[in-house]
């Protein structure tokens, strides 16, 4: 199983073919991020996968950087 967050509207390119022209930002906070990964890690703990999505996700790689950070941290709890 993977879970898709989309963490930004934002981009930094303008392609023709965008599915999404990103007109405004809207960025996933870091709060809601971590509740994400709370979820994840209550109700689908073995094999998920996470996708960073966006806009361009690397706008947001600070955030990117947090999450895993905090994913390992509730992984080392659980086992
Ligand atoms: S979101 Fe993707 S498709 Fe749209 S402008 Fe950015 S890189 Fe291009």
């Amino acid at each position: 199983m993977h879970v898709t967050l989309h963490i930004t509207t934002g981009c930094n390119l303008n392609c023709r073919y965008c599915y999404s022209p990103p007109t405004s930002r809207n960025d996933m906070s870091q709060q809601t991020a971590f509740q994400a990964i709370d979820f994840i890690s209550e109700n689908y703990p073995v094999n998920t996968g996470i996708i960073f999505f966006g806009g361009e996700p690397l706008l947001k790689k600070d955030l990117i950087r947090e999450t895993i950070a905090y994913s390992h941290t509730k992984l080392r709890i659980r086992n």
